[in-house]
Order: structure tokens, then C-alpha cells, then sequence
């Protein structure tokens, strides 16, 4: 369904990584395109004769139990996600297949299981940090909702902090079974 051939595909373990293959695909003067879950079916993450970023090996999770806070690099899935964030009785809004992207979703606002109390994915992210596509340059903390109208190539999204909820999956479903 998707043809369309990128010159190289670089597969980016951690933020040096990153920044090494914006500057690379700059000194080039190739186009760029970035790789989470690859989940899009319009295959908008490939980029035809220019350079892949595939953020998909990217996967440190921390989580702050105190704040409840979480936060997540490019790479990760639903799954892992929550996955990880269950263990702590964690959770928020994200899409129904496991397999998606945590960064490409939030960027398309994210429909979930919990949005109808919790609002968006894209509505529990509090800071997003990010690197500038035009010369890899590294921003902390930026304000998600700052960037919205901004065509998507101007920002490499990197590890958003997203908020999360208590909710675990056992209480749900013995308190739906007593009700
Ligand atoms: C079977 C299926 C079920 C789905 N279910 C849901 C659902 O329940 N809820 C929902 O909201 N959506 C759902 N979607 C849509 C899905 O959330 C979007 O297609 C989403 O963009 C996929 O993200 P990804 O990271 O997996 O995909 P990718 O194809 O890797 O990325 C999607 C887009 O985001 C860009 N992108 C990804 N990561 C970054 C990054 N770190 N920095 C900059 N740009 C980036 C890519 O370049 C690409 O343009 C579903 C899609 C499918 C195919």
C-alpha cells in the first residue's frame, strides 16, 4: 500500500543519535522524515530518496509515582507503555491497539479507552521535549500546545511528560462485576 523508497533508514538508539542524523540528512540536503510505531497507514513516517529517523529502538521510560508523571521516549508502544505504567496503577488516555506509537499518537491528538474522562492523550501532556529540525538543536520542556499549527517537519517530538491517573485494570473490572 505504501511505495515509496527512502535513501537510508537511520535507526537512532538514544538523543546523540538523533541529533547525529538531523545533522547528517542537513548536510546532505536530503529530506527527512521520522519512524515511531509506524502505524501510520497513509505511511506519512517514510520519506521518498531522503533520510528515515527511526525512533522506534528508543524506549526509557521513568516514571515519578509521587507526581504522577510519566515520562516517555519517542520509541515506545501502547503496550509498553502501559505495560509499564500498570505496575504502579498508573494510567491515561491512549488508542485501542497496542502497537501504535506513543509519539505519533499524542501528535494526532490520541482517542483512547479513558478519553471520555480524561480528555485526549494530547490533553494529559504537560511538557514535550524536542529537537529542531533544522539544525538538531535540543529544547526542553516546550509547551505542546505552542506548536500546535506548526507544520509537523519543524520539530522532532521527543520525549513527552504526560500525566497520568490511578486506575488499575483488577479494581475496574470487580467493581463493573459487582455494580
Ligand atoms: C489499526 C490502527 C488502529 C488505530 N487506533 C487508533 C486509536 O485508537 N486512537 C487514535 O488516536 N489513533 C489510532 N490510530 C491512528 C494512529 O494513532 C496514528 O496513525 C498515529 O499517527 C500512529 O503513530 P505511530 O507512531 O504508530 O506511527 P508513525 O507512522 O511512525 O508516525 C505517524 C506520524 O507521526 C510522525 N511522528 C511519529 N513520531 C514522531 C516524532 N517522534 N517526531 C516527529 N514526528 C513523529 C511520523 O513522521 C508520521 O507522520 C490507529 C491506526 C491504526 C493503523
Amino acid at each position: 500500500m505504501v511505495d515509496k523508497r527512502p535513501a537510508a533508514i537511520a535507526y537512532c538508539s538514544n538523543a546523540d543519535d538523533v541529533v547525529s542524523a538531523v545533522t547528517f540528512a542537513r548536510s546532505q540536503a536530503v529530506p527527512i522524515s521520522v519512524r515511531a510505531g509506524g502505524h501510520n497507514v497513509a505511511g506519512s513516517c517514510v520519506c521518498e530518496g531522503g533520510l528515515v529517523i527511526d525512533v522506534s529502538r528508543m524506549k526509557v521510560i521513568s516514571i515519578d509515582t509521587s507526581e504522577r508523571t510519566v515520562r516517555a521516549e519517542a520509541g515506545l508502544t501502547l503496550g509498553e507503555f502501559d505495560t509499564a505504567t500498570q505496575r504502579f496503577g498508573l494510567a491515561t488516555t491512549m488508542g485501542v491497539n497496542s502497537d501504535t506509537g506513543v509519539s505519533g499518537l499524542t501528535l494526532g491528538g490520541g482517542l483512547g479507552w479513558l478519553m471520555a474522562k480524561y480528555g485526549l492523550a494530547a490533553d494529559n501532556l504537560l511538557a514535550v521535549e524536542m529537537y529542531r529540525w533544522s539544525d538538531g538543536s535540543y529544547l526542553e520542556d516546550q509547551d505542546f500546545w505552542r506548536l500546535s499549527g506548526i507544520e509537523r517537519p519543524v520539530y522532532l517530538y521527543a520525549t513527552p511528560k504526560i500525566e497520568m491517573r490511578d486506575f488499575t485494570v483488577t479494581a475496574a473490572i470487580s467493581s463493573a462485576r459487582r455494580s
